[in-house]
């Protein structure tokens, strides 16, 4: 069978040539040589006291191209390193783009210690000029969070202690990972297998499986925990310090400083979902009926009901997703049809790939990549269409300057989780059998499950270990408790196991390039279910309206994107209940398909 589209990605039309490229070794180069002679410029500038504000501008300006020469790169390294795993001169190079990375944060450091640094009446006349006056959000956001921080040459130090203070544990971390093995039984044999490979047999058809192998899955993290548990201390414990030298008492200030969003509004969002848990509960119960068992544990949440589901071949997804979207918007479908002819996806089944999905955008090229497996289940497609909304999200916002562009985790899965539930809706739609439908909607349904649950069993447990922390390192045995207590709160008691062993394997509390890895996740998810909800009443005069609230996305607050292109208060349950009311359709019809 002869394919349409290409499931190996094009990267040459970047830099030709993989890891061994030239023009990226000379791109690396060059961007050296730039952010070091930029920065001494910029020191010598200040030194002198210069407080030109044209002079700044035009460094602001500069800035921002700089930013998309480092952001290149290290889009590349991500590509290059996701494709071959074994590509050690990938890794090699990734390690020289991060050193750039942080010679451009400093950068970037400079420029807002001199908008700091700014009297009023400078700066008023700085952000009069109209470059300065189109990104004047963004320049505002700089200027509050600096004048939060210590002055320049502290929040300097502080970031290059970081590399071998704090992103060094989280390096740690995924060595740790990388070395570990967990052992399984299988057909009379024992395997080692990568904590990877085990995960995704934890979704196994068959019950006593999905048991052996979670079982021995948790011990096997178990077994390293007081490493895990050291990493974890560390990592937070340079952040509480690097808190405190800055005089912020609250654990929650930076996540929401970072996702622009007020407390109200996670306060409302995960009071919402709590009084809606019960609903959820109900088809939890429902499921384990319909496995056969009496309450799911752990490991059955995302168990398949049913195998029987049609499997669909790339180009048959890549033209279903193409029709879906033009349902919704034609631009969009146009956007998905170009990134499949011009080869932006890797999608093969191979070995030596990184497991998982990513979307990851070219600003000097203006194009995204996009990485991921496809087998042909539902919910390859769903998955497929999730990186296309990404990279759709940066698509229209190509012409606007760099500063802008840049958008939070929360608002980062809107257009994705959208594009996703299309197709996904699409999906249910065309089910054949009963069967089908149902197994399809449990996917959806896990999903629910999976950000209010899961997510906000995550989010109580990484609040009160950050609380402990502050009065010193917290035991492996009370961070066990610790996540089973928040489990079981999240999961309303209605489990039959849980997983103590969950904050040493989920990487995400381990991220130190973001504190707080979860809490967006469940807003974007709900966010996007509220715009998709009003694209489905609206139709085609929605496809406008979306657009320019994606533009948005990189220079409002969450709150007021939502008012001025939703229309809708976030720090209102009114939105939430909507949007869980939406994705309650699902479950309705789930238990109406399995009443017997
Ligand atoms: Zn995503």
């Amino acid at each position: 069978m002869s394919n349409r589209y290409s499931e190996v990605w094009n990267l040459d039309t970047i830099f030709p040539g993989g890891s061994r490229s030239k023009e990226f070794k000379a791109h690396l180069e060059a961007l050296e040589t730039e952010l070091t002679a930029f920065q001494a410029e910029m020191d010598r500038t200040q030194e002198e006291e210069n407080e030109d504000v044209d002079l700044w501008a035009d460094y602001v300006n500069r800035a921002q191209e700089v930013g998309k020469k480092a952001r290149e790169a290290s889009a590349f390294i991500s590509c290059l390193t996701a494709q071959d795993v074994t590509d050690d001169l990938a890794r090699l190079l990734g390690g020289k783009t991060k050193q750039l990375a942080s010679k451009y944060a400093s950068v970037m450091t400079t420029i807002d210690e001199q908008l700091l640094s700014f009297n009023s009446e400078q700066w008023g006349a700085f952000t009069a000029r109209d470059d300065m006056n189109q990104i004047l959000f963004n320049l505002n956001e700089r200027r509050e969070n600096a004048k939060d921080k210590l002055s320049g040459d502290k929040e300097k130090l502080i970031q290059s202690l970081s590399v071998d203070g704090y992103h060094a544990w989280g390096e740690m971390y995924n060595t740790i990972v990388g070395r570990m093995k967990v052992e399984i039984e299988e057909n009379g044999e024992t395997k080692a297998l990568s904590v990877g490979q085990a995960s995704n047999k934890l979704s196994d058809k068959s019950r006593e499986k999905r048991k052996h192998v979670f079982d021995r899955y948790e011990k096997a993290w178990a077994q390293e925990s007081d490493l895990f548990a050291s990493t974890l201390n560390h990592l937070a414990g340079f952040r509480l310090e690097t808190y405190g030298a800055r005089g912020w008492d609250e654990v929650l200030k930076e996540p929401l400083q970072i996702n622009r969003m007020k407390k109200e509004t996670l306060e409302v969002m995960w009071q919402t979902i709590t009084e809606n848990k019960e609903a959820f509960v109900k088809y939890m119960n429902r499921k384990a009926e319909l496995l056969g068992i009496e309450r799911l544990a752990m490991y059955d949440i995302s168990a398949p009901i049913s195998e029987n589901v049609s499997e669909v071949s790339y180009d048959d997804a890549a033209d279903m997703i193409v029709s879906q979207f033009n349902k919704f918007s034609p631009k969009m479908a146009e956007f998905a049809q170009k990134a499949f002819d011009e080869e932006w996806i890797e999608a093969e089944s191979r070995e030596g790939k990184r497991p998982g999905g990513f979307c990851t955008s070219f600003p000097l090229s203006e194009q995204s990549r996009i990485f991921m497996t496809y087998d042909g289940s539902a919910s390859n497609v769903a998955t497929l269409a999730h990186e296309l909304g990404h990279a759709y999200h940066q698509y229209v916002m190509n012409d606007l300057p760099q500063i802008s562009q840049r958008y939070a985790m929360n608002v980062a899965e809107t257009a994705s989780t959208f594009a996703e539930m299309i197709v996904a809706d699409a999906t249910v739609k065309a089910a054949k059998t009963d069967e089908e439908k149902i197994q399809l909607l449990d996917d959806k349904l896990n999903r629910s499950v999976a950000f209010f649950m899961n997510i906000h069993s995550r989010f109580l447990f990484e609040t009160r270990f950050y609380d402990e922390r502050k009065n010193g390192p917290v035991s492996k045995e009370r961070l066990n408790e610790l996540m089973v207590e928040a489990q079981k709160e999240a999961y309303c008691e209605s489990l039959s196991d849980y997983s103590p062993s969950f904050w040493a394997s989920k990487l995400h509390f381990h991220i130190t390039g973001v504190p707080f890895y979860n809490f967006p996740y469940t807003f974007g998810y709900l966010f996007s279910m509220g715009i998709y909800a009003k694209a489905s009443e609206e139709g085609a005069a929605f496809e406008e309206k979306y657009i320019d609230l994606l533009r948005d996305t990189g220079r409002l607050e969450v709150e007021e994107l939502a008012i001025k292109h939703l229309n809708v208060d976030l720090t209102k349950p009114g939105f939430w209940q909507k949007a869980i009311d939406f994705l309650k359709q699902d479950l309705d019809t789930f238990m109406e398909l399995t009443r017997k």
